[in-house]
């Protein structure tokens, strides 16, 4: 079987740095806030050409944390809007409720499964205070047209990146782009900890205090508590972890980006329908879905010649039990995604070999 993912063969191919990283923190006898944290936040916010960077907990948290801390800054309130995409990952949705905003879903682009920047304007109202663009399945969102539109209304932007760690629009980096921006780096994801961790990139410094202060009990000097905040850290192994893993970042975005171009120039299969990219480098290609009409036909095809697929997602957010409120909301294009995405095996280790097995097996699909 061609597994989805690897992740033991993704780690182990840096299973010596990862080891003497973890030792380094073990015998440091120092497990929270300390020089691993601090030095992965310095070099993630290098990375990603921002002045700041807070670890915390997990993606969730990120978002989630982000709008709580605008909320204690006094730029949003209770009952303000959030304009999102309807077709994302429902952690997006979920950061919004739980601050007691109200998510304004509204229909994708239907090639790029991304923000689609003239549904945008229309869905602005007098409550509208943010704009959260999910860079959905590693391509980075349309941002010079979002930002326009941002500027013109005077609303903020957080960029949803837990799928797009690095991915570029003009040399400038996925998350520099708004406001603030959240990642993600459970263990599946492109920049992956060996267990849950997040973080929020930021120009602001004020919004930076202030999520640092949220995700630490509310304090900012210890045992002085200016915020309700919650317990959201992230720990010093994880940082240290990453501290590894960002080094080989850039090369596993290129051995993504390879996959991808020779699933897009392999795979002629009138069936299926290739997903849509700008400029090569504006894709980090966490995910490579593909459309089909009759999924079910062809995830059981290729499951019975070896090969393991996934669909992000069965179940857009507003047909979830959880969100009940919008359940009979009509979103078509959302809707249609949801029936006929499919996601194929790509990782930084996928051979030769299982690449063009996979390329030759989808194209004999009938
Ligand atoms: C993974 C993911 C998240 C949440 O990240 P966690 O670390 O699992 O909390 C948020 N948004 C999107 C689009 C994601 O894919």
């Amino acid at each position: 079987m061609i597994p989805f993912l690897d992740l033991k063969k993704v780690n182990t191919q840096y299973q010596q740095e990862l080891k003497d990283a973890c030792s380094r923190v073990i015998d440091s006898g120092w497990y929270l806030n300390g020089n691993e944290l601090n030095a992965f936040e310095s070099e993630f916010s290098q990375y990603c050409q921002t002045n700041y960077c807070a670890g915390v907990a997990n993606g969730l948290d990120a978002l989630s944390l982000t709008l709580r801390a605008w909320k204690e800054l006094g730029q949003l309130s209770d009952g303000d809007e959030v304009i999102v995409q309807a077709n994302t990952y429902i952690a997006s949705i979920l950061a919004i409720t739980e601050n007691n905003l109200v998510p304004v879903l509204v229909e994708p682009d239907e090639k790029t499964f991304n923000l689609d920047a003239s549904n945008i304007e229309k869905a602005i109202t007098s409550k509208t205070k943010v704009i959260l663009p999910v860079h959905l399945y590693g391509q980075i969102s349309p941002m010079k047209e979002i930002l326009e539109i941002s500027k013109k209304h005077k609303l903020l932007v957080l960029e949803d990146c837990a799928q797009a760690h690095g991915a570029e629009l003009d040399s400038k980096k996925a998350g520099s782009w708004g406001d603030a921006a959240a990642f993600s780096f459970y263990p599946g994801k492109n920049l992956g900890a060996l267990g849950d961790a997040g973080a929020v990139i930021t120009n602001d410094n004020e919004l930076f205090k202030t999520i640092k202060a949220l995700g630490n009990y509310g304090t900012s000097e210890r045992y002085v508590h200016q915020f309700k905040g919650v317990n959201s850290r992230m720990d010093e192994i994880q940082a240290a972890m990453l501290r590894v893993k960002l080094k080989h970042l850039n090369s596993e975005i290129k051995a993504r980006q390879k996959v991808a171009k020779s699933y897009l120039e392999g795979i002629n299969n009138s069936l299926i329908g290739l997903p849509q990219v700008g400029d090569l480098k504006n894709h980090v290609w966490h995910l490579f879905v593909i459309k089909i009409k009759n999924r079910e036909k062809l995830v059981n095809f290729l499951a019975k010649n070896g090969i393991q697929t996934l669909v992000h997602y069965p179940t857009p957010p507003h047909k979830q039990e959880a969100y009940e409120e919008y359940n009979n909301m009509q979103l078509p294009v959302t809707e249609r995604i949801h029936e006929q995405v499919l996601s194929l095996p790509i990782s930084p280790v996928l051979t030769d070999k299982d690449l063009a097995y996979i390329i030759d097996t989808v194209n004999s699909f009938k």
